[in-house]
């Protein structure tokens, strides 16, 4: 306690809060009093003793003795959050100077990474947009050509009822498609 009250005379840096509360409350009114007798093994048994009563009690000492760094993340996971949001406002402009060198010092990486993620990515689209749908007026269409099909004569046929109407085009459709087909493949 000699030691904490000389250091906050003095002004020693590294215990910021305690020694500034310290000294705003007058450094005689601090005294250091046994809450429990425990005996440990090993300095991290202490540690996380020490930490059980700073929990308890609340404290000035910005991290809690004793907890595992996951601990420590869930237990101040808001805070960080808050902390994060306050810092990412107050210097936008450090932050995007840094991500700007992060990519200058690593852009084939990052040209790779999104080139991969453009492939895969137009694959997934791909694959989805060629998936195969069956209507419920008997045509088979691909889900990238839905809207297509839901505006087409057979598809409004069908929804009124109208079934001769309705074969008819699709005879029609079916023609050109194979036509097509033809075509494209010459
Ligand atoms: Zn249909």
């Amino acid at each position: 306690m000699e030691k904490h009250r000389s250091d906050a005379r003095r002004g020693v840096k590294g215990k910021g809060k305690l020694y500034q509360i310290m000294n705003d409350l007058g450094i005689e009114n601090f005294y250091i009093e046994l809450i429990e007798h425990h005996s440990c093994n090993t300095k991290e048994e202490l540690f996380k003793k020490e930490g059980e009563w700073i929990r308890k009690m609340g404290t000035l000492n910005g991290q809690i003795q004793g907890r595992t760094p996951e601990q420590y993340r869930t237990d101040t996971v808001v805070q960080k959050q808050e902390y994060d949001k306050e810092y990412n406002k107050n210097n936008k402009d450090k932050i995007t100077e840094k991500q700007k060198t992060k990519y200058q010092n690593n852009k084939e990486h990052y040209k790779q990474k999104s080139n991969d993620n453009y492939y895969e990515k137009k694959e997934t689209i791909r694959e989805k947009m060629n998936a195969k749908c069956q209507c419920e007026c008997g045509v088979v269409y691909s889900y990238g050509n839905r809207l297509r099909h839901f505006n087409s004569k057979h598809h409004k046929n069908f929804l009124n009822n109208n079934i001769d109407k309705c074969l008819a085009t699709r005879r029609r459709t079916t023609i050109r498609k194979t036509t097509e087909a033809t075509f494209i493949q010459q």
